[in-house]
C-alpha cells in the first residue's frame, strides 16, 4: 500500500467535467488576461470570505509584496514576521526594501507568539505580518490589540488558510489586508501560479489593482511604476470551480485530521497539532513534532508513505539572509521546530483507510523496542 503525500491529479479527476468545461469556456472565448473570469472570481472569493474587496494577482509572494507596497512600506520601515515561516513572507518584506524583523512562534501552535512582539517593536515598525501556519489561525485578537496600541498595520499571510476560521470570521478578514496564494498544493489551488489580495480598504484594493497592471488604471496611461502580476483567466476559471468545493474538501481534511489525532494522541512524546477554542484550521497540513523526525520519516518512506518537512531551515539561517548576520541560535524555537516537524499525508485525495494505515505505522515506529525509553529522555 502506498500513501502519497499529495495527489493533485486525483483532485483534478474528481472535478474533471466542470474543470474541463471551465477551461474550454476561456479558451474558446479568446480573452486570456484580466477579463470576466478574474472579475467574477474576485467577487466570489470576497463574498465567500465576507470580505469587501479581492484583487487577483500572479502569486502569493506578489500578493504580500503588492500589499506592502500599497501601504507605502519601503526602505527604513520594519515588518514583524514569524521566525519559522515559509521564506516568502520574509522575501516580500525584503523586496519592498523594508527590514525583516523575526519574532519567535509559540512552540505548540507554531504561530507567532504575541507575547514576544512588543519587545521587537521600534520606532521604525510599520507592519505585523502574522502567518496562519499550516492553516491554524494566528492569535489575532492579541495581535490586533498590539497593532492598535502602536498604530501598526496588520497584513495576514493567508497563503495556507483558505477557509480557516477565527472567532467565526474567515482568515483573510482579520487584519487590515491579507494575501492568499493559489499555488497548486494549497487548499484552494490553481493549475499554475495565482494569488489574491483581500481587504476592506477600497484605496488599498485600488492601489494593488493599479500596481499589478503596470501601474495603470487606464490602458497606456501609467500613474506609478507598477509590475506585471495578474491572475490569468484560465486560473481564475479553475479557481471558481474549486471555490465551490472548498468547504467540502476542508471538511474532508478535518475528518482526516481528527482521525489522525484520535489514533496518535496516546503516542508518548509525539506532539500533535490542536485547535484552541474559537480557532478552526483548514488543515492545510497535519504537522507532528518529534525529536525522532528523520528516523520516523525514513520508516514511513520505507513503507510507501510520503511525508514532508515544512520547513527544514528557518529563513534567518538561509544563505539568502546571510547579510542580516543573525547569530546561529538566535531563534531557538524556530530552530527546534525545523528539526522536529513532520507533515503527514493530508488532502482531499486521502481516505480514512489511508490515514489509519499511516497512523498504524507511526504507532508501530514508536513501539519498536528501546525507542520509547530514549524518547522519554527528550
Ligand atoms: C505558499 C506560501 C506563500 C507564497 O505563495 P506563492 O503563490 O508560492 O508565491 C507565502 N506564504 C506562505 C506561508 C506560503 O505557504
Amino acid at each position: 500500500m502506498k500513501v502519497p503525500f499529495l495527489d493533485l491529479a486525483s483532485t483534478y479527476r474528481e472535478l474533471q467535467a466542470e474543470l474541463d468545461a471551465a477551461l474550454h469556456r476561456v479558451l474558446s472565448k479568446g480573452w486570456y488576461i484580466l477579463g470576466e473570469e478574474v472579475k467574477e472570481f474576485e467577487i466570489e472569493f470576497a463574498s465567500y470570505l465576507g470580505a469587501e474587496h479581492c484583487v487577483g494577482v500572479g502569486n502569493g509572494l506578489d500578493a504580500l509584496k503588492l500589499t506592502l507596497e500599497a501601504y507605502g512600506i519601503g526602505p527604513g520601515d520594519e515588518v514583524i514576521v514569524p521566525s519559522n515561516t515559509y521564506i516568502a513572507t520574509a522575501l516580500a518584506v525584503s523586496q519592498v526594501g523594508a527590514k525583516v524583523v523575526f519574532v519567535e512562534p509559540d512552540a505548540h501552535t507554531h504561530n507567532i507568539d504575541p507575547g514576544r512582539i512588543e519587545a521587537a517593536l521600534t520606532v521604525h515598525t510599520k507592519v505585523i505580518m502574522p502567518v496562519h501556519l499550516y492553516g491554524l489561525p494566528a492569535d489575532m485578537d492579541a495581535i490586533n490589540d498590539i497593532a492598535a496600541r502602536h498604530g501598526l498595520i496588520v497584513i495576514e499571510d493567508s497563503a495556507q488558510a483558505h477557509g480557516s476560521l477565527y472567532a467565526g470570521k474567515y482568515a483573510g478578514t482579520l487584519g487590515h489586508a491579507a494575501a492568499f496564494s493559489f499555488y497548486p498544493g494549497k487548499n484552494l489551488g490553481a493549475f499554475g501560479d495565482g494569488g489574491a489580495v483581500v481587504t476592506a480598504d477600497i484605496d488599498i484594493a485600488e492601489k494593488v489593482r493599479e500596481l499589478r497592471n503596470y501601474g495603470s488604471r487606464r490602458k497606456y496611461f501609467n500613474e506609478v511604476r507598477g509590475c506585471n502580476s495578474r491572475l490569468d483567466e484560465l486560473q481564475a476559471a479553475v479557481l471558481r470551480v474549486k471555490l465551490r468545493v472548498l468547504d467540502v474538501w476542508n471538511g474532508r481534511r478535518r475528518v482526516l485530521a481528527e482521525r489522525y489525532s484520535s489514533a496518535l494522541h496516546k503516542v508518548e512524546g509525539l506532539c500533535l497539532p490542536s485547535e484552541m477554542d474559537g480557532f478552526l484550521s483548514c488543515w492545510h497540513l497535519y504537522v507532528v513534532t518529534t525529536p525522532y523526525r528523520d528516523d520516523l520519516q525514513r520508516h514511513l518512506m520505507q513503507n510507501g508513505i510520503g511525508s514532508m518537512i515544512h520547513y527544514p531551515l528557518p529563513p534567518y539561517r538561509q544563505r539568502a539572509y546571510a547579510d542580516l548576520k543573525i547569530a546561529l541560535g538566535s531563534f531557538p524555537i524556530a530552530d527546534k521546530l525545523s528539526d522536529q516537524v513532520l507533515s503527514l499525508p493530508m488532502g482531499p485525495h486521502l481516505s480514512i483507510e489511508d490515514v489509519d494505515y499511516v497512523s498504524e505505522l507511526v504507532v508501530d515506529y514508536f513501539m519498536t523496542d528501546g525507542k520509547p525509553a530514549s524518547f522519554l529522555a527528550h
